[in-house]
């Protein structure tokens, strides 16, 4: 049988706990996970695409786990076929993110019709969790201890803190 084969794409800036949820779900479905880091300068990220891509690295662990991470710019469907996956994942947070994430899953269909958007959701304590809280809540001194793995504190703080601040 072929191997089944997702790509879980993202901006990833930086990778969190939620994500990490979804990796773990998702390496228990499929035979491989293709960890897709979004380049669009256009965002302006925090971290560059090396850097998280770095971070996800150690997050997820090397040798042994069936995750690899890569970058990506263009359409997805595209790097879908690329890597010879089947199925994109995306995590489901809020009711919110539920429209926009119906549009992309039916454009892409049209685009490529085999290739199936697969939606997980996390834990519950990661439901309202996002990239973009993790830095707004760092910039302000708040505690991210549980919510962001260890090397993203790290990267966080030379960033954000660099001269040690609290
Ligand atoms: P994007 O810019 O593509 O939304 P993100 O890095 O914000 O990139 O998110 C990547 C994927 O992870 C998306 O499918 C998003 O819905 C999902 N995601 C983000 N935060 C969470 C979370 N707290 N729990 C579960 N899934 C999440």
């Amino acid at each position: 049988m072929s191997q089944r084969i997702a790509v879980y794409p993202g901006s990833f800036d930086p990778i969190h706990n939620g994500h990490l949820d979804i990796i773990e779900r998702c390496r228990v479905i499929f035979d491989e996970v293709v960890i897709a880091v979004l380049h669009n300068e256009g965002k302006k990220p925090l971290f560059s695409v090396e850097e998280r891509i770095d971070a996800i690295r150690e997050a997820v662990g090397g040798e042994g786990t069936n995750c690899r991470v890569e970058s990506f710019s263009g359409l997805l469907v595209d790097f879908v076929d690329r890597v010879g996956a089947q199925a994109v994942v995306r995590g489901l947070r809020a009711v919110s993110d539920f429209e926009y994430e119906m549009q992309m899953a039916l454009m892409n269909r049209r685009l490529n019709p085999r290739v199936e958007t697969v939606f997980l959701m996390p834990k519950q304590d990661y439901i309202y969790l996002s990239s973009r809280l993790v830095k707004e809540v760092f910039s302000l001194g708040g505690k991210l201890e549980g919510l962001v793995p260890d090397v993203v504190l790290r990267s966080l703080e030379a960033r954000l803190r660099p001269d040690g601040r609290a």
